[in-house]
């Protein structure tokens, strides 16, 4: 009963904070918004869902294996990528903020992307979801901080692939001018050496229609693909520690292509004999 209405006052104090919602956003605010907006009633009872981070570099994928364990598990799969697209199309209250961080090609702030993570949160529990699967945050030691401070991470998944195929996936890449869809035309097939076993991941075709109409992304090159490889290793180096030190960190390396990533993935997880495991994976 007290942690109820500790939650409703809790929560209340989260809405108070969105609905005066001013342009001095600060850091502070935006995480007692967060730590009002996660799930806490479900944090020491039972029935928690699981509460996951996936990391990963650009290409690697991540957003597919979240996609399909958020579909398994019944959480909602949050992707920060996606929530700021979301924000910018709805003409949310930060969108005109964003547009002008995302037009000049600066990094958004810690502050906006917590601001955006409590309210996709705050809606989860309205809709009576629980638990999480976080893809795209956090993405600094000082969010990692913040969400620590405010929730249990039961599991962070870093997702590895060897770097050479990530490369030429990257370089693979093709979208339809037409219709937008996503294909690769890369067929990677590395031979298997030093301990490590052949890799083979198939390409992703498009259909006949849109074959005539593919064009690369201007920022897919090798140089450029490399430059973005440097750049995250960087930046997220002190966020894989972070997680390493505290016993959270599970390194993964995919093995090649979806269907036997997977399955490793699954057995990694000891979800191999889910009940739904065939149905998600269908
Ligand atoms: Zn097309």
């Amino acid at each position: 009963m007290a942690v109820f209405s500790r939650l409703i006052c809790r929560r209340a104090a989260s809405l108070r904070s969105f609905c005066t919602k001013s342009t001095d956003s600060d850091l502070h605010r935006a995480s007692s918004a967060l730590s009002s907006a996660l799930p806490v009633d479900n944090s020491n009872g039972k029935g928690r869902n699981v509460q996951w981070v996936f990391l990963g570099c650009p290409g690697v994928g991540k957003g597919t294996y979240a996609a399909r364990l958020s579909t398994l598990l019944g959480v909602p799969h949050i992707a920060t990528g996606d929530l700021v697209r979301q924000e910018l199309s709805s003409r949310g209250p930060l969108s005109p903020q964003l547009a002008e961080i995302v037009n000049q090609g600066q990094l958004i702030s810690d502050e906006i992307i917590i601001d955006l993570l409590s309210k996709r949160l705050e809606n989860a529990l309205v809709k009576g979801e629980t638990g999480f699967i976080l893809d795209g945050f956090p993405r600094t030691v000082r969010q990692a901080e913040i969400l620590e401070g405010v929730t249990d991470i039961d599991l962070v998944i870093n997702l590895k692939l060897r770097e050479e195929a990530l490369i030429a996936k990257c370089l693979g890449r093709r979208i339809c001018s037409e219709c937008q869809g996503n294909y690769n035309v890369a067929c990677i097939d590395i031979k298997a050496e030093d301990g490590n076993p052949r890799m083979y991941m198939p390409p992703l075709l498009p259909p006949p229609q849109c074959e005539s109409k593919l064009i690369t992304r201007a920022d897919d090159t090798e140089l450029v693909v490399k430059e973005r490889l440097r750049v995250y290793n960087e930046m997220s180096r002190p966020v894989e520690d972070f997680y390493r030190s505290r016993g959270k960190l599970m390194e993964f390396d995919l093995p090649g292509g979806i269907p036997e990533s997977w399955q490793k993935l699954l057995r990694a997880l000891n979800l191999d004999d889910h009940e739904d495991t065939r149905t998600a994976a269908a």
